[in-house]
């Protein structure tokens, strides 16, 4: 009997796998649910995914600034901030499979019965919802007691809201400003899964834009769209893409609004980022549970008044998984198929191949020497000079290197080189003296080719 062609969520998990972007965390040992590690291509992507957020919000812009805060804060932070009482998904236990799920999010969940049903299928009965708290708790120092408990940050924004004073005054800011963080958050998550979409342990991306008041309403609009074009302009799928506000019960408990960058992944539509209207809550409450007044005094008008905040929250993870599955498709060529990821030339973790032809005559040394100058230039390259060019070119597109290099004999004679495109599979000669230039000029003008169903679509 035929296998059953694997789904396009195992077809990426399997690419994942293969060419070290992801693999199970604590693999050797049977695992640890729904935990990953990323591998050599893996780091690389979340890398550049990181920092093309940053360059978007921060780099790109005079009005927002960096912050690096603790993980483990004063526990006091989680109890003003709400989150020990109110950071919560509605949870259903069965009473039949034992299995316990988020109750808003049923339809993603699967009954551990097999075979695998959604959760109240297999004849159980569910519970009534109730709270659960998301939160991860440790201790801290040597005695462990009621006084040592702490908590893991679920959101890096706290640490933001605490150091409002610090960073406003140390960079003599006046709202509008924003500070942004990229770091590890920790939430207990019901039921983690679909790869690296849910995970107990990811990493955020959140800024907090700090306005007057009266500008809160059109400073949202602004970050609601800036960062929905963010996407775009990094290539995604503009019809796999939304903006959804929420419904007045989805809000978190800091929040009067809140508009979704949606993807249409192949389980579903799924949030990307929120961009949260979380008005004067935090440092409000804050400033009362701390007694210090986190507000912005303006000394020449006198006025004083505690800025209203619009954050964009992002998790750079789910960013990754949104680039690759976007990225990929299979192209049926004239003799077979081929797998390429068609990533932003910024997104891609290679940026270079760089291929002798064959392994004689010099070539590999001058290859070598020529990785070597693009590497100085602070490209990544990946050095192949094993099997058929046409198999390293392959191998190549399957893991989203824009340009391959080939060292021939014309490059030792004429000192020219081939490059090799992914997207159009085109091959052009250029001068090793402008080839930096040309990949330079080549990643600025890239543009998403054409797209064709993704497979499994
Ligand atoms: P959800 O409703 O899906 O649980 P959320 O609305 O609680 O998500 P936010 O608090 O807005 O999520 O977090 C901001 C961003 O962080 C999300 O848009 C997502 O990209 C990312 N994120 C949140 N939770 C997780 C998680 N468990 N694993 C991976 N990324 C996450």
């Amino acid at each position: 009997m035929a296998k059953p062609k694997p789904s396009f969520m195992d077809t990426i998990v399997s690419l994942c796998k293969r060419r070290g972007f992801v693999f199970q965390a604590s693999e050797i040992y049977g695992g640890i649910g729904n935990t990953y590690d990323y591998g050599p291509l893996g780091v690389e992507l979340l890398r550049r995914v990181r920092e093309a957020w940053w360059n978007g919000v921060v780099v790109e812009r005079s009005d927002v600034v960096g912050l690096d805060s603790a993980i483990i804060q004063n526990p006091k932070v989680w109890e003003v901030s709400g989150h020990v009482g109110g950071f919560s998904d509605p949870m259903v236990d069965c009473k039949k499979c034992k299995g316990r799920f988020r109750a808003d999010k049923l339809e993603d969940a699967k009954c551990p019965e097999k075979p695998s049903k959604q959760p109240g299928q297999c004849d159980g009965e569910l519970t009534e919802p109730r709270s659960f708290n998301l939160m991860f708790k440790t201790n801290v120092g040597p005695v462990e007691g009621s006084g040592s408990v702490a908590y893991l940050r679920p959101e890096t924004a706290q640490g933001i809201f605490l150091n409002f004073l610090n960073v406003m005054n140390a960079g003599r800011l006046k709202p509008p400003f924003g500070i942004a963080q990229i770091g590890k958050s920790f939430r207990n998550e019901i039921t983690p899964g679909n790869f690296v979409f849910r995970t107990r342990e990811f990493e955020q991306a959140e800024m907090e834009f700090f306005v007057p008041p009266a500008d809160y309403a059109q400073w949202f609009d602004h970050w609601k769209n800036a960062r929905y074009e963010w996407y775009k302009q990094y290539g995604i799928d503009p019809a796999k893409l939304r903006l959804r506000d929420h419904e007045e019960d989805e809000l978190a408990h800091y929040a009067d609004r809140c508009g979704d960058v949606e993807y249409e992944y192949p389980f579903g539509w799924g949030e990307l980022e929120g961009i949260a209207g979380r008005t004067d809550y935090d440092l409000k409450h804050h400033s009362e549970g701390s007694g210090t007044d986190l507000v912005y005094f303006d000394p020449q008008t006198k006025e004083k008044y505690t800025p209203f905040v619009i954050e964009p929250a992002g998790g750079i993870n789910r960013m990754a998984l949104t680039f690759l599955i976007d990225a990929y498709e299979e192209e049926q060529l004239e003799k077979d198929t081929r797998v390429v990821l068609h990533f932003h030339p910024e997104i891609a973790p290679i940026t270079v191949g760089v291929f002798p032809l064959v392994k004689k005559d010099g070539m590999p040394e001058k290859a070598r020497e020529i990785e070597g100058e693009l590497r100085r230039a602070r490209m990544a390259t990946f050095y192949d000079e094993k099997g058929a060019i046409g198999r390293r070119y392959r191998r190549q597109d399957e893991v989203g290197t824009p340009f391959c290099v080939t060292v021939d004999g014309d490059t030792l004679s004429d000192g020219v080189v081939t490059v090799r495109e992914r997207d159009s599979m085109e091959q052009t000669t250029v001068k090793v003296a402008d080839l930096r230039a040309y990949l330079e000029g080549a990643m600025r003008t890239w543009k998403r080719p054409e797209r064709v169903a993704p497979a499994g679509a």
